[in-house]
């Protein structure tokens, strides 16, 4: 039966050095504290995760801009935004230029500012009416105290965050539409379960009115994976901006509403997920349910035997023919079949395909025939190739 497992963050990050998700960052020269770097997988798999919540957050909608601003802004930017002010030390400072023509600025802290300060670029090319919103996903630094839970709490992060702009009124009909919206995400990547948490005033950062916390049972206790704040009209009206609505003739500052997902967070909420230990013929073994989606790869490709050129050239024949509909498949013929199953299982590759010699035609009933194994059950069923795309999709 499959089953959570005792030491599951040890197990997680080991599985992630093991298989290329996540490295210590500089770990040549012994790490550097709250710096990770993404390996092959780690880094598709999070490219998977960007992509689809750009999908679900930006292009699904008609009320959608995407923007890709800078990471380093002039001064005025985090001085207007209260950031200067209210995190102080907490934010890395830069000196921009050389010899005496220099200034000092800072890395962001999020990447809301650039959107804030984009927002009169925007109106001014697309003329949108409210509510619309404007999203991006970057990098963010934070220059936290004390680093720790592997990539939970880091110094250099990535952010996917939208910054969506309403009439007053309106609200808190939209915080519960994006309290939504984020449910169904969470549904959608896998997450067992997210806790949301009415945030008291006094622990809401200084620009919101009311935050949702969404919040993951992580191993080292529950915490927060993604943050749901009303900032009102806090930020457009501190950069001096407002809105004239052509349908009524008013000049007005929209509020805005801010969902805000904490990329390596929720990477790692879904490793934490996925991750499953259980018996299958006999051994012992660990995979990661990852849903088909977001999996680095969708499926493997091996030829029975590495030492049969009559298997590896029909092996190569199937594994091109499906990599050019599906391109995260992979081709595998390291070490016996049964490694090379656990190597894919630990990956949280969904399927994998092998081609044998009833392939070839020594059973002539299964000729251009293979196995099509499915990662949770472990169960093999005997699949035409021409139908295998149909089958993956
Ligand atoms: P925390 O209270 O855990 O420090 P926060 O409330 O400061 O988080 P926000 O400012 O709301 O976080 O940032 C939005 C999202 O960015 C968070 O929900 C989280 O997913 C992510 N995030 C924030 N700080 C970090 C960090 N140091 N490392 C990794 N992700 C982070």
């Amino acid at each position: 039966m499959a089953e959570k497992s005792e030491n599951l963050m040890e197990k997680v990050v080991s599985l992630c050095k093991r298989r290329g998700f996540v490295y210590p960052s500089s770990e040549i020269y012994g790490g550097f504290a709250g710096f990770w770097n993404y390996g092959h997988y780690g880094a598709i798999l999070k490219e998977n995760i960007k992509c689809l919540w750009k999908q679900r957050f930006i292009f699904d909608r008609e009320d959608m801009f995407v923007t890709d601003t800078t990471i380093i802004s002039n001064p005025k930017v985090l001085e207007a935004s209260g950031h200067v002010k209210n995190f102080g030390n907490e934010i890395f400072k830069v000196e921009i230029g050389t010899g005496e023509e220099t200034t000092t600025s800072h890395l962001r802290a999020e990447t809301a500012q650039g959107i804030f300060t984009d927002f009169k670029n925007v109106v001014d090319t697309h003329h949108p009416k409210l509510p619309f919103g404007i999203g991006q996903v970057g990098k963010a630094f934070r220059n936290e105290i004390s680093p720790r839970d592997f990539i939970f709490r880091s110094r250099e992060f990535e952010q996917m965050e939208v910054e969506y702009f309403v009439k007053e009124n309106d609200w808190e009909k939209y915080f519960q539409e994006w309290v939504e919206k984020m449910r169904a995400f969470g549904k959608e990547i896998g997450l067992v379960q997210t806790i949301e948490l009415q945030v008291a005033p006094e622990d809401r950062a200084h620009y919101s009115k009311r935050t949702v916390d969404f919040q993951f049972d992580y191993p080292f206790g529950r915490g927060e994976l993604w943050g749901l704040a009303y900032r009102t009209d806090f930020d457009l009206k501190n950069h001096g901006l407002e809105y004239f609505d052509e349908e009524s003739g008013d000049r007005l500052v929209p509020h805005v509403i801010e969902p805000s997902l904490g990329v390596d967070r929720t990477f790692l909420a879904i490793l934490l997920s996925a991750y499953t230990e259980d018996d299958l013929g006999g051994e012992r073994r660990a995979y990661l349910k990852l849903p088909k989606n977001i999996a680095p790869v969708r499926a493997a490709v091996f030829p029975l035997l590495k030492n049969k050129p009559e298997l590896v050239a029909k092996a190569r024949e199937v594994y091109a023919m499906l990599k050019k509909e599906i391109p995260n498949i992979e081709f595998d013929d390291n070490g016996n079949i049964g490694k090379r199953y656990r190597r894919q299982d630990e990956i949280g590759t969904p399927s994998c395909i092998t081609i044998d010699f009833d392939t070839l035609g020594e059973t002539p009933d299964l000729k251009d025939t293979v196995t099509l194994r499915d990662r949770d059950s472990g169960e093999q069923e005997r699949v035409r190739i021409e139908d295998l795309k149909e089958k993956l999709r």
